[in-house]
């Protein structure tokens, strides 16, 4: 899922993201509470009508947003309060309003509010995101469900095995539509997070959608797979594209480096995007040193591509009984 932090993804235009192979865009309850507010999206008919995007919307909870506020935030046993990063006024997230919210805005996929613990963290701070989780969750699940919005639950649990495995039976407990593997990318080691990844998905179920929150490089996505992840959100490839930084089958390329001023050759020789097909390396990183917007525009398009490319080879991969080729001969090309 490309990220559409407030209703946007960045440079992009819905009939982009269609030519770019997206089949789900996220967005940002926190954002979207904050700016324009819930009437403004009801008004308009709804999340999908007001950004023009037809197909999917997956909205996160805004939990993790909030908790990264730290100091701006008070967390209590029924939700949490915090003061916006706009303008300091106040605001409250429940495990009820959250919910309301997303279903009112028409998102497709939305996530429970859970409680995010920032690593390293000690046992008993894990422990009591994990209790409270489950008991939003529990609160979340009592509410009347409203059609075409999917409830997805988050576990925790840090890189506690058995907080972990706690979480994790819990939520299932619940039978829940999806699951989402959450409090990871918060400061551990990668190989930690691999392992999270794969025992918690482990103890998910293998018929629902597994989502592994905030992941997005090439060498992190192929790690996760393996693990048996399904579904993946990040900033990642659209940050990159407007920085200069292309995503490609050779590895990342930064378009700022002097070699690439004249470089006429077509900027990922395995990929058949829009950008790749019509414009030169060297044209390319001509917008970027000229600071033209159609820089931006044009990388963000060709990462957003790959990375849906990526995704739908290794789904021709799995079904077709190869990955563990697949895998092998990615990660060794693209040390993103
Ligand atoms: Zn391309």
């Amino acid at each position: 899922m490309p990220v559409g932090t407030a209703a946007t993804v960045k440079g992009l235009t819905p009939a982009d993201l269609r030519g770019a192979q997206t089949q789900i865009v996220l967005a940002n309850t926190y954002h979207l509470w904050l700016r324009p507010g819930r009437e403004t999206i009801e008004t308009a008919g709804g999340i999908h009508r007001f950004m023009g995007w037809d197909r999917p919307i997956l909205t996160d909870s805004g939990g993790f947003q909030v908790f990264s506020l730290e100091s701006r935030r008070r967390l209590d046993d029924d939700g949490v309060t915090f003061a916006s990063h706009l303008d300091g006024s106040e605001h409250r997230f429940t495990p009820e309003n959250i919910v309301e919210f997303q279903q009112a805005i028409g998102s497709d996929v939305a996530m429970l509010l859970d409680v995010c613990v920032k690593l390293p963290a000690t046992r008993e701070e894990i422990a009591k995101a994990v209790h409270l989780t489950t008991a939003w969750a529990r609160r979340s699940a009592a509410l009347p469900s409203k059609a075409g919005t999917l409830l997805f639950a988050i576990a925790q649990g840090g890189l506690d095995a058995k907080l972990r495995e706690r979480s994790a039976r819990e939520l299932v407990e619940l039978d829940f539509p999806g699951y989402a593997i959450g409090g990871l990318s918060v400061g551990e080691s990668r190989e930690e997070m691999y392992a999270t990844a794969r025992a918690t998905a482990a103890l998910l179920p293998e018929d629902k959608p597994r989502y592994l929150m905030g992941v997005g490089t090439v060498t992190d996505l192929v790690a996760s797979i393996d693990g048996g992840c399904d579904l993946f959100d990040c900033v990642y490839p659209t940050r990159c594209g407007r920085n200069g930084r292309a995503m490609t089958h050779g590895g990342e390329l930064n378009l700022f480096n002097a070699a690439f001023t004249r470089d006429y050759d077509r900027l990922d020789e395995l990929c058949d995007c829009y950008t790749c097909a019509n414009f030169s390396r060297a044209y390319l990183a001509h917008l970027f040193r000229a600071k033209e917007m159609l820089g931006p525009r044009l990388l963000s398009y060709h990462n957003v591509y790959f990375v849906n490319d990526l995704m739908r080879e290794a789904r021709a991969a799995i079904d077709a009984g190869r990955w563990r080729n697949y895998a092998a001969r990615d990660s060794n090309c693209s040390p993103c």
